[in-house]
Parts: C-alpha cells; sequence; structure tokens
C-alpha cells in the first residue's frame, strides 16, 4: 500500500492569502500545504480520500492517472470544494464513480453540488457520481474499508481505516476527540495520521498536546498529525512531537 500526502494544511492552506507571519513567508517547501487530501494506492486502486480547493492542482502536481473511488471525511468548504474536479476522471470511467460518505456529509454533497441526481443537458458533461452512504466496514475490489467516527463540531465526520495485503492505514484529518471504539480500531495500524491545528487550544481541532495524547493511545507503529495552521512550521512541529510522531507535509510517500 502506497500513502501520499497530496495536501496536509488547514482551510486557508499555508501561505494563507494576505498574510506576512514567518511561516506563510518561509522558505521550506514543507511549509507550503495544500488543503488536506490523501492518495492510497492498493491492490491496482486508486482512491481519495476527501476532494479540497486544490483537489486540481495537486492531480497534476501528482500526475494522478485516475481515481477509482473517493472517501469522503465531512462536508467543510475546504474538504469538498474540488468535488467537482472529479469530472475528468469519472468522464473516462465506465460506470459512474463511487463515493462514500457519512449520511450528513451525504446530504450536504447533494445541496451543494445539485446536479449530482441530474442527467447532463445533451452535449456537456456533469461528474457521474455514485455517492454512496456508509454504514460500516466494507469491501472494495479486495481492501477493506472501516468508517472511524470522531467529533469535529457541527459536522458528521468519519475518517477511514483502510487495509489490505495485512497492512493497515487509518486518517483522521480533522478532529476534536475520538471515541473510544474509533480508538479501538487504529490500535496496531502501521501509520496513522490526525488533525493537529496548532500549539494554542481550538474548539473543534485538537492542537498538538490533544494529538499527542490520542496517538499515544493508539500506539501505532508509526504517526503522523496533519492540517496544520501558519502557526507552526514544519521544523517547530517536529520539535514538539516525540519520537515516532512527525509533521505530515505535502509530497510525503510512504510505503507500507
Ligand atoms: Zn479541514
Ligand atoms: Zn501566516
Ligand atoms: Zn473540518
Amino acid at each position: 500500500m502506497r500513502v501520499t500526502f497530496l495536501g496536509t494544511g488547514t482551510s486557508y492552506g499555508i501561505p494563507m492569502p494576505g498574510c506576512d507571519c514567518a511561516v506563510c513567508r518561509s522558505d521550506d517547501p514543507r511549509d507550503r500545504r495544500f488543503r488536506t487530501a490523501i492518495l492510497v494506492e492498493a491492490a491496482g486502486q486508486t482512491l481519495l480520500i476527501d476532494t479540497p480547493p486544490d483537489l486540481r492542482s495537486q492531480c497534476l502536481a501528482h500526475r494522478i492517472r485516475k481515481i477509482d473511488a473517493v472517501l469522503m471525511t465531512h462536508a467543510h468548504a475546504d474538504h469538498v470544494f474540488g468535488f467537482d474536479d472529479l469530472r475528468s476522471y469519472t468522464n473516462r470511467m465506465p460506470e459512474p464513480m463511487p463515493v462514500w460518505a457519512s449520511a450528513g456529509t451525504a446530504q450536504t454533497l447533494r445541496r451543494i453540488f445539485d446536479y449530482l441526481d441530474l442527467p447532463p443537458v445533451p452535449g456537456t458533461t456533469l461528474a457521474r457520481i455514485d455517492l454512496r452512504v456508509v454504514e460500516g466496514p466494507f469491501d472494495f475490489n479486495g481492501i477493506r474499508l472501516t468508517p472511524l467516527p470522531a467529533e469535529h463540531g457541527r459536522a458528521d465526520m468519519v475518517g477511514w481505516k483502510i487495509e489490505h495485503d495485512g497492512r493497515a492505514f487509518a486518517a483522521i484529518p480533522d478532529c476534536k476527540h475520538l471515541p473510544p471504539d474509533t480508538v479501538d480500531l487504529c490500535r496496531g495500524a502501521d501509520l496513522v495520521v490526525i488533525d493537529a491545528l496548532r500549539i494554542r487550544p481550538h474548539p473543534t481541532h485538537m492542537n498538538f498536546d490533544e494529538a499527542k495524547a490520542a496517538l499515544l493511545e493508539i500506539g501505532a507503529k508509526r504517526s503522523l498529525v496533519i492540517h496544520l495552521c501558519h502557526e507552526v512550521s514544519h521544523a517547530q512541529a517536529t520539535r514538539l512531537l516525540p519520537e515516532g510522531m512527525a509533521p505530515a507535509h505535502d509530497g510525503l510517500q510512504i510505503e507500507l
């Protein structure tokens, strides 16, 4: 299984437009963060977690040739506003692209992208999506997919556990609190990545201390944090985390 971090930043991205802070002006390429999305390749399949507003640029930067299915985490703007960019891939697929989402996320997607259940005007194209509400673990072409409920403000949020060939990867990019069942599902995974927005507390995101505590409780073989804001540089984030934990950065690729 190969995991590629297409984006690792919070909703503003880094640099944040109009900001002259040290992190937004940093020369370190790891301080440039697109909004959060993760590509997972396993069993000959390419799965995408979330469709941020930067999706088009991310697909071009990584020369992504195909996307077989999408796993949505929640319907905040920074995770869904690139949804329509799936069209270039769905145009070349024989069947509509499967997209899994929680009930609340699916409802919001249908409201924002109100063409989802309409046929295209003849001679035009629309993203051809098979939007499916996820209710529990399921198999997709030999890959085991398990939704991981998490608390994240008012969002109907699910992270995802992806298992194939004895390897397990879990991603919960936005969260304030992980219920015990989700912690249990993540235990023993080869790689876990969760939200660590900044050092100061935030009402709907974990800060570094909260993320560290959650990752210690999970005890994965390798732990990363994601969804960073411009208050923390990559170098500073690295120093804030103990051995076995690190900040993700755009373009980071991990083979499991
Ligand atoms: Zn987010
Ligand atoms: Zn800044
Ligand atoms: Zn969010």
